[in-house]
């Protein structure tokens, strides 16, 4: 593989000359809207399902994406192929653009499209194995109405004072309560837990982002017989679970084997979510946009 290129603005620039201006509302303001995709083998996973939590995002924004759907969905697979990547990490990013120091995206004259792909830097094979501690914090999900979980955008200041604290705690997640002490989600990974093989995850309202991965998990629990919910639930509920897990584009499926000190079932990832895991990981490999033909040509 050559030099990483990356789509910047109609072009496909080496890393290095990946350049925006310090005038684009996206650094000024986290004035945006971004995904977070993953490609397998080669094949993109629910590329449509995230392109639509991103034009809804910047709809709710009034961003214009200054693309159609189809032309994303290209350049997505345009950029994995021009770096040659079968299983990648893609990060698909729209600003406002460049503007002046004002707030007001009026001054923006047009967004800033970018499309970077890199080689996943998979998560240790230990995380899936042993699972992981994760503590509540103070910092709560903000409410709907001061700025929609559901909307991804490039202002990620909520989910970043949460991984401080969990920084500051020593631990690598954390559990997000809503402003009324509802479980709300991770720093950036959706939720569920286990309690007599019932599985339960907070609905969008409760203030947790619509994952891709929460979805398909929820599908896939489903088609396996297990009983699936959206539910509204409180740390108690977490403490006394069967099994807990969070899900995400990096992180898949991951056993949450200790929350604020209390273990959870016998402290090791439970049945329930190592099957989830295994299923995901077989969708994954059928499911999803195709990238190459078998010569690495786009299709
Ligand atoms: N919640 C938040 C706040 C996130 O940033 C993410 C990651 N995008 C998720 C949940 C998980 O969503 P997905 O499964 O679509 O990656």
């Amino acid at each position: 593989m050559g030099e990483q290129l990356i789509y910047l603005n109609g072009e496909f620039v080496r890393k290095e000359d990946a350049k925006v201006s310090i005038y684009d509302h996206g650094f000024l303001y986290g004035d945006g809207v971004f995904e977070g995709i993953r490609s397998y083998n080669g094949n993109v996973f629910r590329l449509e399902e995230h392109l639509e939590r991103l034009y809804d995002s910047a709809k709710s924004v009034m961003l214009e994406i200054p693309h159609t759907f189809e032309e994303m969905t290209k350049l997505v697979v345009e950029t994995l192929r021009r770096n040659e990547l079968k299983d990648a990490y893609i990060r698909l990013i729209v600003s406002r653009g460049v503007g002046n120091l004002g707030i007001d995206p009026l001054t923006c004259s047009r967004p800033s499209v970018i499309v970077i792909a890199e080689a996943l830097s998979l998560f240790p094979k230990s995380l899936y194995d042993n699972g992981i501690e994760i503590v509540s914090v103070a910092t709560r999900r903000n409410r709907s109405d001061v700025l929609s979980p559901k909307v991804k955008s490039l202002n990620y200041m909520n989910n970043i004072l949460v991984k401080i604290e969990a920084n500051l705690a020593g631990v690598s997640e954390a559990l997000m309560l809503n402003d009324q002490g509802y479980v709300a989600e991770g720093s950036a990974d959706n939720i569920f837990i286990v309690r007599k093989n019932k599985i339960l995850t907070p609905p969008g309202y409760v203030g947790a982002l619509e994952g891709i991965t929460r979805n398909a998990i929820m599908e896939v629990a489903a088609q396996k017989g297990y009983e699936v919910q959206e539910g509204v639930f409180t740390r108690h509920d977490v403490y006394v679970a069967d099994e807990v897990f969070l899900t995400g584009t990096a992180a898949e499926v991951i056993a949450v084997i200790k929350v604020d000190g209390r273990v959870i079932g016998d402290g090791k990832p439970g049945p329930v979510t190592n099957d989830l895991l295994a299923s995901f990981r077989e969708l994954v490999q059928q499911d999803g946009v195709k990238v190459y033909d078998e010569h690495l040509n786009a299709v």
